[in-house]
């Protein structure tokens, strides 16, 4: 793959004992240094224009001045400081970076990842929260919608992140241009993200949430994609498919209850290729969260070899019923008929 990179966004350091720290993209780096076929790119930070588009302006200015005025705490878990503001433009630039290669026609092994932190998924149009200050994913799929070089009339988002993006859903929910899915672990942070929320006005049924229940493992994840994810976006035929790839569902990340392990994301990585593929839909990764430092390496760097040519290994194991019923609870609430996998 090709990974979006800058040192600007290690300076983002809310402290120590934050979780969100920039020894994350750190461990990616130094797990990526023994793969094949990794390669590096720079982009330039998003402007406040660019920002703009998809957050309040007078949002975008009052996190400026938070972080010139030295930084400090927005929420209790969304820490700023001076170098915040670089970072955060730059992290969306580096999700920007990733749409557009896409777009050119980056497929295969030369698929871009943006690897910028900030995080962007919780960020709504005008507030931070849960690490997040800009959207990055929502900032890029914006983007793409507005290119004038791309014609670009549909944009989906995939967040697998193990904690509902509530900050994109907003941010589209009552659009038609941009398809979002969520699959995260129900009644986890920030506690939105149910069955019934769909979307609304023109973006009625372009909102796909799929809560699952706390200890779902990989068998659950990949139903949930085979199935009503899958079906979905097949109706949707989106030109550009971005996955909002965070890695704490795994089993080994501090922060959550879902099971899932290593390969899962292998898996799931494996089938959004062959459904971008199937369509001729640009593919682009843009990292969100991931906690443990040596499953979130493993876990990106398997994302990596399944573009490098790795076949992943099916999951044994039947759908447990809690999970099968939340599917079957997405598929009525999408108007999907199908037999789960
Ligand atoms: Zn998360």
């Amino acid at each position: 793959m090709q990974f979006g990179y800058s040192e600007i966004c290690l300076a983002h350091d809310p402290g120590s004992r934050h979780p969100e720290s920039p020894d994350r993209l750190r461990a990616i780096r130094e797990r990526l240094k023994k793969k094949h076929g990794v390669e590096y790119a720079e982009s330039d930070p998003c402007t406040v224009d660019e920002l703009s588009t998809v957050h309040d302006r007078a949002y975008v200015e009052s996190v400026r001045e938070f972080c010139a005025d030295g930084g400090g705490n927005w929420d209790p878990d969304t820490t700023a400081v001076e170098e915040t503001w670089n970072a955060l433009r730059q992290s969306a630039g580096l999700a920007c970076w990733a749409v557009e290669t896409a777009l050119e026609g980056a497929t295969g092994r030369e698929t871009p990842f943006s690897i910028g932190r900030p995080p962007g998924h919780h960020a709504v149009p005008d507030d931070a929260m849960g690490f997040c200050f800009v959207n990055n994913a929502a900032v890029a799929a914006q983007q793409a919608l507005d290119h004038p070089d791309y014609d670009v009339d549909r944009v989906a988002i995939v967040d697998w992140d193990v904690h509902h993006g509530n900050g994109t859903q907003d941010i589209f929910y009552e659009r038609d241009d941009v398809f979002f899915v969520s699959l995260h672990e129900k009644g986890l942070y920030p506690g939105t993200g149910a069955v019934d929320e769909t979307g609304e006005g023109d973006g009625a049924g372009t909102t796909m949430n799929v809560p699952m229940p706390a200890g779902t493992d990989d068998v659950g994840y990949l139903a949930a994609i085979d199935g009503p994810i899958t079906a979905a976006l097949t109706d949707y035929d989106p030109d550009v498919l971005i996955v909002s790839a965070g890695f704490d569902a795994h089993r080994h990340d501090p922060i959550s209850r879902i099971r899932l392990s290593t390969e899962a994301y292998a898996l799931m990585t494996d089938r959004l290729r062959a459904f971008a593929d199937g369509i001729d839909a640009a593919l682009a990764f843009v990292l969100e969260g991931g906690y443990g430092l040596d499953v979130l390496a493993d876990s990106v760097a398997i994302v990596h070899e399944t573009f490098d040519g790795r076949d992943p290994v099916e999951p044994s194991g039947d759908l447990d019923d809690t999970a099968e019923s939340t599917l079957e609870d997405v598929l009525d609430a999408h108007g999907l008929d199908l037999d789960l996998p």
